[in-house]
């Protein structure tokens, strides 16, 4: 098997893969947020790295280096940029980090790139970002770079909600530090979680607007948004294969 890892291979290795903008790169964005007593701060990095790197085996492409910090955690989706740990960064900081590092793909040749993103807060950052690089780069000459950005949680269809909620789904929103991602950490980073220390809770309620600066009594105690205690390994495998499979399906067609 081909190494997928960019930051692992020697520049002419590299250098061959992407200088005709033959090969596809993958970007997975993360950040550094607390996720409740029982887990590590890195979820939002390790998941969508694990993913992108499997994916990357199946379809052919290369992984690039995560981005790990993010845009600040949320009250009513990640706790709060209060926590402590939490450690975040500037919508602008965030935004120019991807258009530069974009613009040096472009630069090695790259053409097409994928934006795997593992932390919700970051959504429109990236697509800030991802549309500052291409206006730049058409400024350049550069008119055929295209980037797809997505969040894996999208590709956990239906079926798969049902049989990990069979108890009712609660929503990606509330999902912080619970089910989806507690799983996936038990399937992939088993050594990163401790069962013994989560903290079971009905999942967080929210008035429907934000409040600045946030109260943080509307925080559960625990940092997370929902109980992790339905978490298990193997469905943990199952999430993994349903976004991996997913993911890779659409990217197989989506820069055709
Ligand atoms: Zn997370």
């Amino acid at each position: 098997m081909n190494n997928v890892r960019i930051a692992e291979l020697a520049w002419p290795e590299y250098d061959a893969r992407v200088k005709d903008g033959q090969t596809m790169v993958l970007l997975p964005i993360g950040a550094l947020e607390q996720h409740g007593h029982h887990m590590s701060m890195n979820p939002d990095v390790l998941l969508p790295t694990a993913i992108a790197e499997k994916v990357a085996e199946q379809i052919g492409a290369l992984v690039a280096p995560a981005i790990a910090y993010g845009y600040k955690s949320q009250q009513k989706s990640g706790g709060g940029n209060h926590m402590p740990g939490t450690t975040s960064l500037d919508g602008i900081t965030l935004t120019n980090t991807i258009k530069d590092i974009l613009k040096e793909f472009a630069r090695h040749g790259v053409r097409n790139v994928v934006m795997i993103n593992g932390h919700f807060e970051n959504s429109m950052f990236i697509t800030e970002g991802v549309d500052l690089a291409i206006r730049e780069l058409k400024w350049e000459g550069i008119r055929d770079f295209s980037v797809v950005i997505l969040s894996y949680w999208d590709y956990v269809n239906e079926d798969t909600i049902r049989e990990i909620y069979p108890y009712g789904f609660p929503g990606w929103a509330v999902e912080h530090g619970g089910v989806l991602e507690t799983s996936l950490m038990l399937h992939l980073h088993p050594h990163l979680v401790d069962m013994s220390k989560v903290v079971d809770q009905e999942p967080a309620t929210f008035p429907p607007y934000d409040f600045f600066p946030v109260k943080p009594e509307w925080t559960p105690c625990s940092g997370c948004l929902s109980s992790a205690k339905p978490a298990s390994a193997q469905k943990g495998k199952l999430l993994f294969e349903v976004c991996v499979n997913g993911i890779a399906d659409q990217l197989r067609v989506a820069f055709k």
